[in-house]
């Protein structure tokens, strides 16, 4: 192979590793690159969904109770269904109460919503349980 040939193959491989990993396709950057770096492959396109979801979701108010912001939402296209979500800011502990995360074990788009509104930029790290953690190293 000579030289360009060579070079062209290094960028064309550049730019599909560039693709296939780190390009962040949500709004929420900071997030979703967290999410690429804890979650295992097949679990992260269903929290990047859920990270998506946030776009659709209203805030119909935000109260402070104590130390807890309690922020209560709602869905495009659906907004007889309010939904309460909060976030700790003393024991940054984020909070929903769909049933999403108890069900699934991942964060769920009104827990992304609050982490948004709070301007976190990584999940709580109890909130990612170590069996969809891509390093397993944390305790559950
Ligand atoms: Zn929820």
């Amino acid at each position: 192979m000579v030289a360009h040939e060579y070079r062209h193959k290094e960028l064309l491989l550049q730019f599909q590793s560039i693709n296939s990993v780190s390009v962040m396709t949500t709004c929420l950057k900071s997030i979703e690159r967290h999410a690429t770096t804890v979650y295992t492959r097949e679990v992260f396109w269903d929290v990047k969904k859920e990270i998506e979801g946030v776009g659709a979701l209203n805030q119909i108010n935000k109260r402070r109770i104590l130390n807890t912001m309690v922020y209560t939402l709602e869905e495009y296209e659906n907004p007889n269904v309010h939904i309460i979500a909060s976030f700790g800011r003393s024991t940054s502990k984020v909070s929903c109460q769909c049933n999403l995360w108890k069900k699934y074990g991942y964060l769920c788009k009104h827990m992304f919503f609050v982490m948004k509104a709070e301007h976190l930029k990584e999940m709580p790290d109890k909130l990612v349980l170590r069996r969809w953690r891509a390093d397993a190293k944390s305790p559950e």
